[in-house]
């Protein structure tokens, strides 16, 4: 956090200084476009094919196969959701919020990337729909579907308040995925990342930078919905913050569950798409 009294005094030419202009650290007009007609098309012709319900303060998994849509719905009342996605054959090709943010910004929406790590960096999945994509940025600089937060976690809870709290989305994801894929919870855990904040409304303060996070502004009857760019394994932790209003890390909060719904685009309707190959580095590194 910035001093509100810097020990250091300004220089003389420091109004100039802060009046630069800004750069987009990554400008994307060559990063490569999803062919978003061609998923508008193809999600004209969806049809379910399963859907998991996901308790709250609870997590549950669920695959999607490469070419499947899927949608996280709001269905009783607002509530968050901490979204984790893998490479369903290779566990170790997961999700990284950091890039994701660092490529389309802090707030993900329709056309956005959900991207994998080093050295794969490719795209895992798309978002095709988004009911809250009017909400824009709030006067707050507040929205919704954030990459700046990680995923609430017992280690800071007990750090910051002493406790011992054990449905924090963080261990949610890791009994989850303990219990789809057989690994034990010490493997698993470390294969739990950070991730898409579903529904949840962020932003920084502007006079302190701090992380905030206020009501989510999702509805039942919500959606926000992803292309599958690759065989997936997802994991949906309905947070203990509910609504994220309030509090997270305890039992305080109103919580409801969220449905994952998986489906289906007719025969032919993707014709032309294939699945993203891996990251053309040559992975050298110089050597
Ligand atoms: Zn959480």
């Amino acid at each position: 956090m910035k001093p509100a009294q810097p020990e250091t005094p300004e220089p003389t030419d420091a109004a100039a200084r802060r009046a630069v202009a800004p750069v987009v650290c990554y400008p994307v007009q060559t990063l490569p476009r999803p062919d978003m007609a061609l998923y508008r098309a193809a999600r004209e012709t969806l049809a379910p094919v399963s859907e998991v319900t996901v308790p709250p303060r609870e997590a549950r998994c669920f695959h999607v196969p490469a070419g499947h849509f899927f949608r996280i719905h709001c269905v009783e009342g607002p509530q968050v959701g901490d979204l984790n996605l893998w490479n369903a054959q290779d566990l170790n090709e997961r999700f990284y919020s950091g890039k994701t943010r660092a490529l389309h910004g802090t707030h993900l929406s329709t056309g956005d990337r959900l991207w994998s790590g080093f050295p794969a960096l490719r795209p895992l999945a798309t978002i095709t729909h988004d009911t809250l994509d009017w909400y824009g940025f709030d006067a707050f600089g507040g929205s919704v579907h954030d990459v700046i937060g990680t995923r609430c976690d017992p280690y800071t809870n007990t750090l910051l308040s002493g406790e011992q709290y054990h449905h924090c989305c963080h261990s949610n994801l890791t009994r989850a995925l303990s219990a789809e894929t057989g690994l034990p919870p010490a493997r698993a855990e470390r294969l739990v990342h950070d991730v898409l904040n579903v529904f949840m409304c962020t932003g920084f303060l502007r006079d302190t930078g701090q992380y905030f996070m206020k009501q989510s502004p999702v509805r039942p009857g919500d959606f926000l919905e992803f292309f599958a760019e690759q065989d997936l394994l997802g994991a949906l932790s309905a947070c203990p913050g509910g609504d994220c209003g309030a509090e997270h890390s305890s039992d305080a909060a109103a919580c409801f569950p969220l449905r994952v719904e998986i489906l289906c685009p007719a025969p032919g309707a993707l014709a032309g798409w294939n699945p993203p190959e891996p990251n053309g580095y040559d992975g050298s590194h110089g050597l």
